[in-house]
């Protein structure tokens, strides 16, 4: 039985935080492959290491004194390595650093560097052998992550170790160059390893006690999901839900690997447990709710639109011209929505709409601005009759307009369009209905 343990960055953002992390690994001799994150905030006022590594190597990139902010970088690592009273030193290490920023090694190299130190001394303090992400995880020319090149090298390197600790976030391309994943990467690499090595469970430690039903700026203490599908979880995080990577679910989701996600701070907690597929009833009928704000819906109107065929394509390559992706596309009889990101969209607006004219040759174009998107999510809403009634009759309770409604023919999710205003009001009825009142 194997297990692979990602720390997250505020898990290990001090020597206090080391031990704890030590603590959990060393209770359970199945945690033989270790992910460290490089050094996250202390308090909130603090600054993670990965955002100083970005700004030492912009001040060596514009020829300006960097030795400051790499002084204030070190003094966190020292602080952890005295702190566990470790023998271990970084001379070398920062002297190399050093020169290759002086040398212009690239931001992602000087960003990677952030958990490569982490996890020399995430090994040194466990004894375990400490293996370069550089040596195993593999991107292709384009910078793209190339799963099979880096399962195989992955596979045949953790056969000859029975425990080590890889740092997160990075690897290389074939010419040797360092190259990053995006922000919060560490959780991929934790994923890549416990595909690599067929774990039995990828562990995904971290501040919180798994994924909340809904986001706690907007509501009050709200409920933990005790299991989530990894399709549930997709849902969710492309809507905004954060606490794991977007993209982390990928290697392990084709092989049936689970992920805990697990509080360092309270690791007697379950968590968040996500699986490929649970016959467990979900303990409400929604799983849980997202949403994000800031979307455009161009409303498009063309009497005898039902027998022109042909016509969604041509709406929808004015969007493809313009190089905007489109979130939803709503239509009726002789109307046509698309739900683009403002923030995408403004800026273009005018070129898109003459593009529409010009494909689609369309009587009207309406513009509505400052949209909400809701999602809510759930397996449990299949088999339940009655829950789009539900997620309405509470809206319309609380005075909220609903502007446009998108059930996937999975039935696994119900998108919501309202205004920007009323986002919070949304998320408030649709909790209080399924989760407060348990129905
Ligand atoms: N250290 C990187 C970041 O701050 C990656 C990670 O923590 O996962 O984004």
């Amino acid at each position: 039985m194997v297990k692979v343990v990602k720390f997250g960055g505020s898990s290990l953002a001090s020597a206090g935080q080391f031990k704890k992390a030590g603590e959990i690994i060393r209770a359970d001799a199945k945690r033989k492959y270790v992910i460290p994150s490089a050094p996250g905030k202390r308090h909130a006022k603090d600054i993670k290491v990965t955002d100083m590594l970005y700004d030492c190597y912009e001040l060596a990139e514009s020829g300006e004194d960097m030795k400051p902010v790499l002084r204030k970088i070190r003094a966190r690592y020292n602080e952890i390595i005295n702190g566990l009273k470790l023998q271990l030193n970084l001379d070398e290490e920062f002297k190399v650093i050093e020169n290759r920023f002086l040398e212009k090694a690239g931001r992602d190299y000087a960003a990677s560097r952030g958990e490569y130190l982490n996890g020399i001394i995430m090994a040194d303090y466990l004894g375990y052998e400490f293996i370069d992400a550089a040596e195993v995880i593999r991107f292709d020319d384009q910078g793209e992550f190339d799963p099979d090149t880096t399962n195989r090298i992955l596979k045949e390197r953790l056969k000859k170790t029975e425990r080590a600790v890889i740092p997160g976030f990075y690897g290389t391309k074939a010419d040797g160059s360092v190259k990053t994943f995006s922000r919060g990467g560490s959780d991929i690499t934790g994923s890549i390893v416990a595909k690599a090595c067929r774990a039995d469970l990828y562990e995904n430690w971290t501040d919180v006690s798994g994924f909340l039903v809904a986001d706690p700026r907007i509501i009050d203490n709200p409920k933990g999901i005790k299991v989530i599908t990894y399709r549930e979880l997709r849902e969710l995080s492309y809507m905004g839900a954060t606490v794991l990577h977007e993209d982390a679910i990928f290697p392990v989701r084709t092989e049936g690997i689970p992920i805990n996600i697990k509080n360092t701070n309270a690791p007697e907690d379950s968590g968040t447990f996500i699986v490929e597929s649970t016959c467990q009833k979900p303990e409400y009928t929604i799983t849980g709710i997202a949403g994000k704000k800031g979307f455009v819906a161009v409303n498009i109107e063309k009497d005898m639109m039902n027998t022109e065929i042909g016509f969604g394509r041509k709406v929808l390559e004015a969007f493809e011209e313009n190089e905007i992706s489109f979130e939803h596309v709503p239509s009726g009889i002789d109307t046509f929505t698309v739900f683009v990101h403002q923030e995408e969209f403004e800026g273009k607006e005018q070129s898109v709409l003459s593009a529409i004219h010009r494909l689609a040759d369309p009587d009207s174009i309406e513009l509505e601005a400052d949209l909400a998107l809701v999602a809510v999510v759930g397996r449990g809403m299949k088999s339940t009759r009655g829950t789009a009634g539900r997620i309405f009759s509470a809206l319309a309770h609380s005075n909220v307009n609903v502007r446009m409604i998108d059930q996937g023919s999975s039935e696994l999710n119900v998108i919501i369009g309202v205004s920007n205003e009323d986002f919070d009001i949304a998320i408030k009825a649709i909790y209080d209905i399924f989760v407060e009142t348990q129905l």
